[in-house]
C-alpha cells in the first residue's frame, strides 16, 4: 500500500499471536515505514510477541507489558513510552475479553462479574489508555479501536461482548468530542469476523464466517490485512477530517 508513515510512531496494543487482528495492523504499519511500540497483556504472550516483531522489516525495540485492568500498569507503560520515545502519533486498541461461558446461551443469564469483566477489559480500557496516551500526543494523533457489528445489532451468542462493544463505540464518540481540541482523532474499525484466539470463544463461530461468505455484498470474509490497511488510512493525514466514526471493514455485511 502506498501511504507513507515514515517518521511516525504508533503503539499497538493486543498482539497475542500471528492470527491477531493487531498483528495485521502491525504488518500494514510496518510496510508504511512507521516506528512501532508493542504492548502485551501478560508474560504468557511476551515471547510470541517478541518472536513475531523480530520478523518485521523495521526495527521495533520497545515491547512492554500492559494489563489494562490495572491503572498502575497503564500509567507505568505510557510513562516508559514517554521516557523512551518522547511522543507518539497514535495507538491501536485491539483488546477484548469475555468468559467463554458468557458467549453462548441466554443473555439474561449473564453474571454481574462476567458483565463487569467484559466492560472493564473491552470498553473502559480505551478510556484509561486515552488518558495516559494523550500527553504523548501534544501535537495531535489518531486512536483506533476495534469493534464488531454485534455492538450495533443483536447477534446469536455475542451477548455480553455486544454490550461491551456498544459501550466501546460510544466511548469512541465521547473521546473524539473530548480530545478533538487537542488535535487527537478517535475512530473505530468494525471488522467482519476473523478466526482468532478471541473469536474462538464465540459459540458457533464457523456458521458466522459461512454466513458472511454466503450473504455479504463481497461474498468473502474479512482479512486482517484489510483491517490493517484501513488502520493505516486512519493513522494517516488522508483521514484528517474523520473522527468519532465507525468504519465497517466487513465485506459490506452491515448494509444488509
Ligand atoms: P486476539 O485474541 O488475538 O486479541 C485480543 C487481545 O486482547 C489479546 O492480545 C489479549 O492478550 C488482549 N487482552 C485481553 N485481556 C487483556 C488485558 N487485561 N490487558 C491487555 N490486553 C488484554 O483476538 P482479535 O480477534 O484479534 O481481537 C482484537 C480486537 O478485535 C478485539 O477488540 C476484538 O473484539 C476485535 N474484533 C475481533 C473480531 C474477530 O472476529 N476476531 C471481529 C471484530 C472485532
Amino acid at each position: 500500500m502506498s501511504i507513507s508513515l515514515k517518521g511516525k510512531t504508533f503503539v499497538i496494543m493486543g498482539v497475542a499471536n500471528k492470527r491477531s487482528i493487531a498483528w495485521g495492523i502491525a504488518r500494514s504499519l510496518d510496510q508504511s515505514g512507521a516506528n512501532l511500540i508493542f504492548t502485551y497483556a501478560s508474560e504468557r504472550f511476551e515471547k510470541s510477541v517478541r518472536d513475531l516483531v523480530a520478523t518485521l522489516e523495521g526495527k521495533h525495540e520497545l515491547i512492554l507489558p500492559c494489563d489494562v485492568t490495572s491503572d498502575e500498569d497503564v500509567e507505568k507503560c505510557f510513562g516508559t513510552i514517554k521516557e523512551q520515545a518522547g511522543k507518539i502519533d497514535g495507538l491501536a486498541h485491539c483488546i477484548a475479553f469475555a468468559k467463554t461461558e458468557e458467549l453462548a446461551g441466554d443473555f439474561s443469564e449473564t453474571s454481574r462479574e462476567g458483565y463487569l469483566l467484559a466492560q472493564n477489559i473491552s470498553s473502559y480500557s480505551l478510556t484509561i489508555i486515552s488518558k495516559y496516551a494523550k500527553p504523548l500526543m501534544a501535537e495531535g494523533g489518531s486512536i483506533v479501536a476495534l469493534t464488531y457489528i454485534g455492538g450495533e445489532r443483536v447477534l446469536p451468542n455475542y451477548n455480553v461482548m455486544g454490550v461491551a462493544k456498544a459501550a466501546l463505540e460510544m466511548s469512541v464518540r465521547y473521546l473524539a468530542a473530548d480530545l478533538g481540541k487537542q488535535g487527537i482523532r478517535v475512530n473505530a474499525i468494525s471488522s467482519g469476523p476473523i478466526r482468532t484466539l478471541s473469536s474462538k470463544g464465540v459459540s458457533d463461530f464457523n456458521s458466522i464466517l459461512h454466513e458472511i461468505e454466503e450473504k455479504s455484498p463481497l461474498h468473502r470474509n474479512t482479512t486482517p490485512e484489510e483491517v490493517g490497511d484501513t488502520a493505516v488510512f486512519l493513522f494517516s493525514d488522508m483521514s484528517r477530517g474523520i473522527t468519532g466514526e465507525t468504519i465497517h471493514v466487513d465485506s459490506g455485511y452491515h448494509v444488509l
